[in-house]
């Protein structure tokens, strides 16, 4: 069975986005840790959590995606911008403690005129203390379009960050089609030379989660900007292709597109019939 949901509001907790995901046929969902443009967290409702981990038992929803505010900068120039990022991370981390098997995906950065050297430095330098806090969370670097100086706009500079931490036990990677197909990986015509490129620098056992959004722009566009599924330039037959290749099709996949509670609903409903249709 496709592990699939997509980008929820955690406003309303947790126990509200596990009703919402059960509503759309979702078995995953994705959230955000606090308002995406940083600013503090709510305090963590213990009832809340308890409550939904109960539900998600229930409901047969195994494992979910947090993700960091994208306004994080684990290598910006300033060091109280860099403190920042650190210290929401370990903030988050910490809460989600409280959810066992649930991952957290994060935005590399940007290393804004530094240059690439100096930002996987900063980048690494921040897990390897976030991880002598000894988190059991799995921390995921998401793989980014390459917009502006952004970090993790090929496979090698991923590769380069986990190279640079000591204990990579808990580090992975999750894996934007809109992203990817923006930096220039032609998942739509070779998607297999692609998962073989990933194998071979950064090697497939690191993948563990997908997000699965198309892209309005062509490949190699480097403008991350995602499309509802089959409406963009990736397209329904690579989809198809995504979602029942053998290296792929065990991972949990979140949608990202332009969509309402509705819109995400029809997306998880095609990408299922697509992943039960023989192949
Ligand atoms: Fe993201
Ligand atoms: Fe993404
Ligand atoms: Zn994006």
């Amino acid at each position: 069975m496709l592990r699939i949901g997509c980008h929820l509001s955690s406003s309303k907790g947790f126990l509200a986005m596990g009703r919402e995901a059960v509503k759309i046929g979702a078995n995953t969902f994705q959230f955000f840790t606090r308002n995406p443009r940083g600013g503090k967290a709510k305090e963590l409702d213990l009832a809340d959590v308890g409550a939904y981990l109960e539900f998600a038992k229930e409901h047969g929803i195994a494992q979910i995606l947090a993700h960091a505010p994208y306004t994080l900068n684990a290598c910006a120039k300033d060091e109280g911008l860099r403190r920042f990022a650190y210290e929401t991370m370990c903030d988050d981390l910490q809460r989600l403690s409280h959810i066992p098997g649930s991952m957290y995906n994060f935005h590399p950065g940007s290393h804004v005129k530094q240059g690439v050297e100096i930002g996987i430095a900063y980048i690494s330098e921040m897990l390897n203390r976030i991880n002598a806090h000894g988190y059991d969370t799995m921390i995921l670097l998401e793989t980014m379009a390459g917009k502006g100086s952004e970090m993790g706009r090929n496979f090698e500079e991923l590769r380069a960050i986990i190279d640079r931490v000591e204990d990579t036990q808990r580090l992975g990677v999750c894996l934007d089609t809109c992203h990817v197909f923006d930096g220039g990986y032609d998942i739509v015509d070779d998607l297999d030379g692609v998962l073989g490129e990933f194998d071979k620098v950064i090697g497939l056992v690191r993948l563990k989660a997908v997000h699965i959004n198309d892209s309005k722009n062509p490949l190699g566009s480097r403008k991350d900007r995602h499309e509802k599924i089959g409406e963009g330039e990736i397209g329904l037959d690579a989809f198809a292709r995504i979602v029942t290749h053998p290296r792929l099709r065990d991972l949990p996949f979140y949608l990202e597109t332009p969509n309402e509670l509705a819109g995400y609903q029809k997306e998880i409903m095609l990408l299922r019939a697509l992943a039960e249709q023989p192949v």
